[in-house]
């Protein structure tokens, strides 16, 4: 199949990019370079360096290559930019995949997948709970509210286009490639600290000292996999939560990365930071294949981050 990936730059859309190369498909990747970077665009794939916003590029996009199935990765990820820059967000997260649907819908694309989040949507999630899509959506963010509209947009062109399209609310993804240089990404940061015998920070749930707020950390390959499976139609749910289910605390995560690092990390203790949900975990997706186990998960990364240290290439 030929196959488009927006924001095939970047951490998880190169990863979605790499396994449709492998399963033998043609790949074109869109990307504006904001966040993403050149060197994650696996060999293999046509690179076309715009924005998923502008009509004109997806229009001799769409004529060249003829996708039948478009992965949506790229959009504007992070939760504090979405609260400094709310039109931003909104212009990218919601714009950019409703131009991208027109173009999809107008050049007969078989398959549509929206990257979306289940940790920004569902908001808290109480102690012992997981999250699924029974619950009430409680956007918190204006990062939240962009991937809700995003995905309101992608139901309306289910419903009225006939687009046969699917959400993937992705819990905390961590793997290779992701960037340890922004404020979230917390795998990334700590494997690249602890490695470089760096001191790291645990950030309160309430008070400093606690062991941290409590996520669901999921495997990059698991959410490739519910990318192809999507794609390739074995998936017919209109929304599918990608997750483990299971809860970690930052001061757990931390030392399962100190373990899968063969380091003694130097833990320090921060206070809350504003904003962060205390508690985010979500129930997985029976139509999926268990998830990754987090040690198998976390040894995988920890050692891709040792091979790039080694490299020198750390940024
Ligand atoms: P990322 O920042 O690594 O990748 C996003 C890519 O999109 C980057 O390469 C960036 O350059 C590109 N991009 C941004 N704006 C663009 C635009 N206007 N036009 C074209 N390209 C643009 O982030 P990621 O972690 O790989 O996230 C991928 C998707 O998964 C996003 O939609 C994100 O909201 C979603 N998601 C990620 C997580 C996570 O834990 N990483 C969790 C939930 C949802």
């Amino acid at each position: 199949m030929r196959a488009l990936v927006t924001g095939g730059a970047g951490f998880i859309g190169s990863h979605v990019a790499e396994a449709l190369l492998a399963e033998g498909h043609d790949v074109v990747v869109l990307d504006d370079l904001s966040t993403g970077s050149r060197h994650n665009v696996p060999a293999g794939a046509t690179f076309v360096e715009g924005d998923v916003r502008d009509g004109d590029i997806l229009e001799r996009l769409f004529r060249a290559h003829r996708p039948q199935w478009v992965s949506h990765q790229a959009a504007q990820t992070s939760v504090s930019v979405s609260t400094r820059e709310p039109e931003r967000d909104a212009d990218i997260n919601v714009m950019g995949t409703l131009h991208l649907l027109q173009a999809a819908a107008a050049h007969g694309v078989e398959r549509f997948v929206l990257a979306s989040t289940g940790g920004a949507i569902y908001g808290e999630v109480p102690d012992g709970q997981r999250a699924d899509q029974t619950w009430p959506a409680r956007p918190y963010s204006p990062y939240a509210c962009s991937k809700l509209a995003a995905e309101a947009y992608v139901q309306c062109w289910r419903a009225a286009h006939g687009l046969d399209a699917v959400t993937l609310r992705y819990a905390n993804v961590y793997g290779p490639r992701q960037d340890p240089h922004g404020e979230a990404g917390v795998v990334a940061i700590f494997s690249e600290r602890i490695l470089a015998g760096a001191p790291i920070t645990v950030f309160a749930m309430d008070e400093a000292g606690d062991p941290g707020c409590v996520r669901d950390y999921v495997f990059v390959e698991d959410v490739v996999r519910a990318n192809l499976w999507a794609l390739s139609g074995r998936l017919s749910a209109p929304i599918v939560d990608v997750a483990t289910g299971q809860p970690t605390t930052t001061a757990d995560l931390a030392q399962r990365i100190a373990r899968a690092a063969e380091r003694a990390p130097d833990v320090t203790f921060g206070p809350r930071r504003p904003g962060d949900l205390r508690r985010s975990v979500l129930a997985p997706d029976p139509a999926l294949p268990p998830p990754t186990p987090l040690d198998q998960g976390l040894a995988r990364t920890v050692a891709w981050f040792r091979q790039r240290s080694s490299r020198g290439d750390a940024a």
